[in-house]
């Protein structure tokens, strides 16, 4: 028997649902959204199960991860109850019951827990420039470009990089395996055979590097003339852009921190780039659709969503002022706007990566591995 939180929909505004109490349970949402089915019902199960409390059922359930976020459902409900953006909060709802470190659920419910921790790691890495820099240099290199690793010794920040990479995994990972106890192995009826882990696995990489779900909920966006492909291409952009940073800074970073100065049309250079691009472009793009409040899924930003743009914007723009720092010559701004950028960088990586926003990049995926996983266990049970 399900277990009644009488609390919930109090609960669940702190993660930003907003008048779903009102729904009458008409199911205009689930005859337009595109993701319902004879057996699955989107997203009227959930709201039902959100106004009465039923947390297990919510906390065992994939539905709003399989949520794109189209807004049809919103735009069509005749009492503004908002279904779209209850979807949304369950995620982050879902993002803090993964995470067993209970840090998620106080990011996503407390301003003082979500800039104190920002504050903090900030501080960190103050103090440890502060302790441990190398020595500022106003010579320059034969190419007139300014000596970084002199100040900071890439194998010294390569360290911190490797640190910052491993803890990163460890939570993430143990969410998702949380996540997993919470969906597959609460499910005793459920008896997934263990070769389809890996047949089914080569979907998980075809959706984390395309967002594919995007396609399934255009219909009334592309009629109201809002551009849905427009979305889908920024945020694979941002996501790849994001991703394509993490990889150069955590992995290859004696390649990426040089004090050489290529040509324009190296490769370093080329990604560093393409990276700075599609960071800029989707920053520029999301803060404009939740300043202007068109979209549906723009209408209403949870604090979060601000302090992720926010992060970002800070990270990317000190990354580029180094960038040029460098190469004309500036000693000290490039070392001080270097500090400055490790201290947004850091605490947005250990912030987002495992516990809030950019968590989703990788549950979402997840939870699609985990649909078909299901799916693909119901037909060989059908067959034997
Ligand atoms: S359309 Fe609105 S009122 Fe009708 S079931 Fe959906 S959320 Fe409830
Ligand atoms: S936002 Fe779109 S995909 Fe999500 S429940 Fe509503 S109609 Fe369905």
């Amino acid at each position: 028997m399900s277990k009644i939180n009488a609390n919930f929909a109090t609960e669940i505004k702190e993660f930003g649902g907003v008048n779903f109490n009102a729904c009458y349970n008409c199911g205009t949402c689930t005859a337009v959204c595109s993701l319902s089915t004879e057996e699955n019902s989107f997203p009227r199960e959930m709201i039902r199960y959100s106004i009465l409390g039923i947390e297990d059922d919510i906390q065992s359930s994939l539905k709003p991860w399989l949520c794109y976020y189209c807004g049809e459902c919103s735009e069509s409900c005749p009492r503004q109850a908002n279904p779209g953006e209850l979807m949304m909060s369950l995620r982050r709802y879902l993002t803090s019951k993964y995470d067993w470190t209970g840090l998620a659920h106080k990011l996503y419910t407390s301003k003082v827990w979500e800039f104190g921790t920002i504050f903090f790691l900030a501080a960190v890495i103050l103090v440890l420039f502060i302790f441990f820099h190398g020595p500022m240099t106003t010579e320059l290199t034969s190419e007139g470009g300014v000596q970084l690793n002199t100040f900071a010794p890439w194998k010294m920040i390569e360290i911190g990089d490797w640190i910052m990479a491993g803890l990163l995994s460890f939570f993430l990972i143990s969410n998702i395996f949380n996540m997993y106890l919470k969906i597959i192995r609460s499910n005793k009826n459920l008896k997934i055979p263990f070769k389809l882990y890996f047949t089914e696995f080569w979907k998980l990489i075809v959706h984390f590097a395309s967002q594919w779900q995007f396609s399934k909920c255009d219909q009334l966006e592309t009629k109201k003339k809002v551009n849905f492909s427009t979305y889908w291409i920024v945020h694979l952009l941002l996501m790849s852009s994001y991703s394509l940073m993490l990889i150069m800074i955590v992995v290859f970073l004696g390649w990426f921190q040089t004090d050489n100065i290529y040509e324009w049309w190296h490769p370093q250079r080329l990604l560093g780039y393409y990276a700075t691009f599609g960071l800029t472009v989707g920053i520029i793009y999301f803060s404009i659709a939740r300043f202007k409040k068109k979209q549906e899924k723009s209408k209403h930003s949870h604090i979060t969503d601000w302090t992720f743009l926010v992060l970002l914007f800070l990270t990317t723009i000190s990354g580029i002022l180094v960038h040029f720092f460098r190469i004309y010559g500036l000693p000290f701004s490039t070392y001080y706007m270097y500090v400055f950028h490790l201290m947004v960088l850091f605490p947005m990586l250990m912030i987002e990566v495992p516990f809030s926003k950019w968590s989703h990049l990788a549950y979402r995926p997840i939870a699609i591995y985990f649909y078909n996983l299901i799916e693909a266990a119901k037909k060989s049970k059908k067959k034997t």
